[in-house]
């Protein structure tokens, strides 16, 4: 398929062929090479365009080619989201295709008991999707370190922000490691946004769709 000459892992090919997936769409064809090289992104992009797997499918090849176990509340990946709905989809979308690996995928949003997803977190996790109140919260509790982040992702930027979010992502942005891949996508990118992306990415590529 199409996805092939992208470079992505067998494994991965093998869940996008059950997906029924043959094309990539215009902004996976565009981020994911740059997201393979380890470039940063900055994308503008609104839902429906294949965003998710835009940003999922390299990330996975890059657990799959290194794999390791992430420390005791450590994360490897950090997928932000501004609602719990939309942090269950991206979780759903890692785990599809994700399929033919083995990795740990945890969602930690609020409005559900908190203990049940320190636990979760105890023994380490490759990739998490967290709303960013909640994250902080167990971060609070010493349930969670973000220093050994490898990825940051920021989906729906804007959404998050117009949740009120920007006190919890500046903090964020001071708990993961300086040498790290982000990818930052927003529907729409006025200054506000702008000026939030220039804070997290580092020689971003920048791809609209
Ligand atoms: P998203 O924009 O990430 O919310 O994705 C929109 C929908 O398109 C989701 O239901 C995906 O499963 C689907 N999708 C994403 N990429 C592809 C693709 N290359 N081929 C077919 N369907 C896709």
């Amino acid at each position: 398929t199409d996805f092939e000459s992208l470079g992505l892992a067998e494994p991965i090919l093998k869940a996008l062929a059950t997906e029924g997936y043959t094309t990539p769409t215009p902004i996976q064809a565009k981020a994911i090479p740059e997201v393979l090289q380890g470039r940063d992104i900055c994308g503008i992009a609104q839902t429906g365009t294949g965003k998710t797997a835009a940003f999922a499918l390299p990330i996975i090849d890059r657990l799959a080619r290194e794999p390791k176990r992430a420390g005791p509340r450590r994360v490897r990946v950090l997928v932000l989201s501004p609602t719990r709905e939309l942090a269950n989809q991206i979780a759903d979308s890692f785990n599809t295709y994700g399929r033919n690996l083995r990795l740990s995928v945890a969602v930690v949003v609020g409005g559900v008991p908190i203990g049940k997803q320190e636990r979760r977190l105890s023994g380490g996790i490759d990739i998490l999707v967290a709303t960013p109140g909640r994250l902080l919260d167990l971060v609070e509790r010493s349930a969670v370190f973000l220093g050994d982040t490898e990825v940051l992702v920021l989906d729906e930027a804007d959404q998050m922000l117009d949740l009120g979010f920007i006190h919890a992502l500046r903090r964020i942005a001071t708990l993961v490691p300086k040498k790290r891949q982000t990818l930052f996508f927003s529907a729409t990118m006025p200054g506000p946004i702008a000026s939030l992306a220039d804070t997290f990415l580092t020689n971003p590529v920048k791809v609209a769709v």
